[in-house]
Order: structure tokens, then sequence, then C-alpha cells
């Protein structure tokens, strides 16, 4: 795929922007329109496509937040990066309102702008696009299906470790989909899917029964290590799911507190009464729970202690700015401080480098998750990651 397949539509009322950004993006071989009055921003829109729009929050005669609104009404599926001179909390806010209104926001390019700034947030674009996007089109639900049923689906393993003593505390299990002729592709495109088409169960029940079974080999390394499976929002309103768990684990002779299952705060929030049946159900089964991506809904802590997690997650994308951004390394460091208030224990995900692993471990953080640990392996390379692991430590 080359990056003209990708369009970029810049929107900004200063035209020295506009034409500094345009520059930018086509030598690195976007396509590329400019809008500099929001009058014609919809027709341009229309006509254009953008796969990216680069939107200046502050504009005359319209603020941004409106574009974004409209851009929700019509279902735009652009990714979206907004552009301002105000000061990043506004960005950050702007960011996540958006991404409330069900639209694609990749992120945020404060000014003044610089142009390797803009190189960078384009060229993750394109990995991005290059990863996966593309292959959202070729694959069918049929053969996610078909993938399902023959188990093509198969689990990896990634590592936590004690920030502390640097042991291996547990694993989480992330699902890959192996396609005969497309190769590997990740869950961020097929999970969507799965969900759309009635698919997550029989998914799920397919990431259960491998992680479950690879279990003994795991508790051969740590027989307290917990093994954590994803749970979908939508497997929430399974009454069943507690007992389809406890089925698996039984039929295999796992020890049930050995499982943990992970629901993201967004999820676990939509309907917190059947969330707390949920999990009280599967505590009470010994399973252990823990939110993820802490940090992205709007939930209080509050409202989480009401509910029965024993462990945070703390979303990567804070983790991962927490070594530049004074806002991700607050929220970063309270969250660790009310929830060990709480009695939770606190996972940070997305640790990719030694500083940040560290500053973690000043923070008093419990667990560490990231591609400076490990990557998400299969079992067999997972085990031999272990052994470097322990020879290292
Ligand atoms: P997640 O639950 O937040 O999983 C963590 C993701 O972050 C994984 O991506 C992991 O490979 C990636 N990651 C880990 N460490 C780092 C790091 O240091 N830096 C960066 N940049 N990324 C890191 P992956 O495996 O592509 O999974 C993406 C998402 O797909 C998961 O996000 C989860 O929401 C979903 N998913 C994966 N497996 C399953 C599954 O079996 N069931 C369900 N329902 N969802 C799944
Ligand atoms: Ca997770
Ligand atoms: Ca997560």
């Amino acid at each position: 795929m080359s990056m003209s397949d990708q369009s970029v539509l810049i929107v900004d009322d200063d035209p020295r922007i506009c034409r500094l950004i345009k520059r930018v993006a086509i030598n690195m071989g976007f396509r590329c329109d400019t809008v500099e009055d929001s009058d014609h921003f919809f027709n341009r829109y229309l006509e254009f496509r953008p796969s990216i729009i680069l939107l200046d929050l502050k504009m005359k005669g319209v603020d941004g937040v409106e574009l974004l609104r409209h851009l929700a009404s019509i279902d735009s599926e652009s990714q979206i990066i907004i552009m301002s001179g105000v000061d990043s909390r506004v960005l950050d806010t702007t960011r996540r309102l958006g991404k409330s209104l069900g639209l694609h926001m990749a992120g945020v390019l404060p000014k003044p702008i610089d142009i390797k700034h803009i190189e960078e947030v384009l060229s993750k674009q394109y990995q991005r696009f290059s990863a996966g996007k593309g292959v959202d089109k070729k694959v069918s639900i049929s053969d996610l299906e078909a993938a399902i049923r023959h188990q093509h689906i198969n689990v990896y393993y990634q590592a936590q470790v004690c920030l502390k003593t640097g042991r291996l505390t547990g694993v989480e299990a992330l699902c890959r989909w192996f396609h005969p002729s497309l190769g590997e592709i990740p869950p961020d495109i097929f999970i969507p899917m799965a969900e759309k088409f009635r698919l997550i169960k029989p998914l799920t029940e397919t990431v259960l029964n491998t992680a479950i079974s690879d279990l003994p080999k795991l508790l051969q390394l740590n027989d307290n290590l917990t093994t954590s499976i994803n749970l979908s929002a939508l497997l929430l309103s399974d009454l069943q799911i507690p007992d389809t768990i406890e089925q698996i684990l039984k039929a295999k002779q796992v020890p049930a507190h050995n499982l943990s299952v992970e629901i993201t705060e967004s999820a676990a929030m939509e309907d917190p009464s059947r969330t707390m049946e949920i999990l009280t159900r599967l505590r009470i089964k010994d399973i252990q729970v823990s939110m993820d991506d802490f940090g992205t809904g709007y939930s209080s802590l509050v409202q989480l202690y009401r509910l029965p997690f024993g462990e945070l997650k703390i979303d990567k994308s804070f983790v991962m700015d927490m070594l530049h951004s004074d806002e991700a390394a607050a929220i970063v460091k309270s969250t660790i401080n009310i929830g060990q208030t709480l009695g939770l224990t606190i996972v940070a995900e997305g640790v990719e480098n030694a500083k940040t692993f560290k500053m973690l471990q000043e923070l008093n953080c419990d667990y560490a998750q990231g591609y400076y640990i490990a990557h998400a392996l299969p079992l067999n390379q997972f085990l031999q990651w272990y052994q470097r692991h322990l020879k290292s430590a």
C-alpha cells in the first residue's frame, strides 16, 4: 500500500499553517487538501473523504468542538488529529469528548507546530493503516467464523512482573488471528468484528479454553501467578458467563484463583448493577477481576470501589506519556495512591523503557507490563523468555 491511498484534510484558518502541513504531508506521499474557511468544511469533507483530518480547535466563527459534533452526526470514519495553542488539558479533554462521540481520535498536535512533530503523527497514522486498516476490508465475517471453528485463533502471553522484585506475577492472554493468506491480523481489527457479528462469545470461549489449558505449564514457573483474559463489554450482559468460565476451569482442573478476568472501565460502568452481579458471581467462584484501561472512561475511583475489583490496570496511554507529560505523570501517581488506599493492586501497562520502569518503582506501583519487559509471545517462546528473565534477575 502506498501513502497516496491515504488522504489528509487540513482545517485551519491560518493559511501559513495549512501550507506548512500540506508541504510535509505531500512530501510524505499523502494526498492532501486544505480548508481555511469552516463554511466550506463539510463540502470539502464529503468530496474528499479524507482518511485523516487535522483540525484546528479555534477558528473564526466556529470552534472545533462544533465540527466534531457534526462529524459524529454523520458517523465519520476519519482519523482525527486536533491542533491548537490552548493548553494541553483542553486538548486532552477535547480528544476524550471526540472519543465519547464515537469518533476516531488519533492524537493531538500542540501549537506552535514543528515539522518533526507533523511527520511523527502522520507516520504513526500510516503505520496504523498499513498494520491493519487495509486488512479489515479484505477479511470477511465468514473467514472469522471459520477461524474460530478451526482454531486458527492463537493465544499469546505477555508477562507482568513485580516492580519491587522483578518476579513474574502473571500473564495477560492476548489473541491473534492467523489468516491463511493475509498473515497475522491484530485483535484491534477482529474483536470489533466479532462483537458486531455475534461471534464474541465463541471467540472468548476459544481463548478461555486455550488459556486455561496452558495454565498448568505456567503454574510450574510460579504457582501463584494469574492468567488474565479480556472480557468484552458485550459479554457483561450474558449472565451465564461466570458459569461458563467455571465449567472450563473444572474441566481442566485448574484452580479458579489463578484466573483473572479483565473488564475495561467503560464496559464496567455501562450498566453498573449488571456488572456488580457478574463480578460478584466471579468473585464467589474465586476468580479474580481486574479493571482494564483505567483512566479512559469517566468513572471515579469511588464508583470503582463499589465494584469488587481486586486490581486496576492504568491505561497504557498515560504510562507511555508519563516521562514527557506532567499531567500523565500526575494521573499515574494519583491513581496509584488512591487505588492502593482502596486496597487495589495497581498494574501499569505500556512500560516501554527503563526510565518509565524506574519511575513506577519510585511511585511504588505494584506490577508492570510492557514491551520493556516482554512482548506478547506464543507459549513456547514465553517459556524461553522466562528462562532468560530468571538469569538476568
Ligand atoms: P488491552 O487489553 O489493553 O491489551 C494490551 C495491548 O497493549 C496489547 O495489544 C499489547 O500487545 C499492547 N501492549 C503491551 N505492552 C505495550 C507497550 O509497552 N507499548 C505498546 N504500545 N503497546 C503495548 P494487542 O495484543 O494488540 O491487543 C489489543 C486489544 O485487543 C487489547 O487491549 C484488548 O482490548 C483486545 N483483545 C486482545 N485479546 C482479546 C481477547 O481475547 N478478548 C477480547 N475481548 N479482547 C481482546
Ligand atoms: Ca487487557
Ligand atoms: Ca489495557
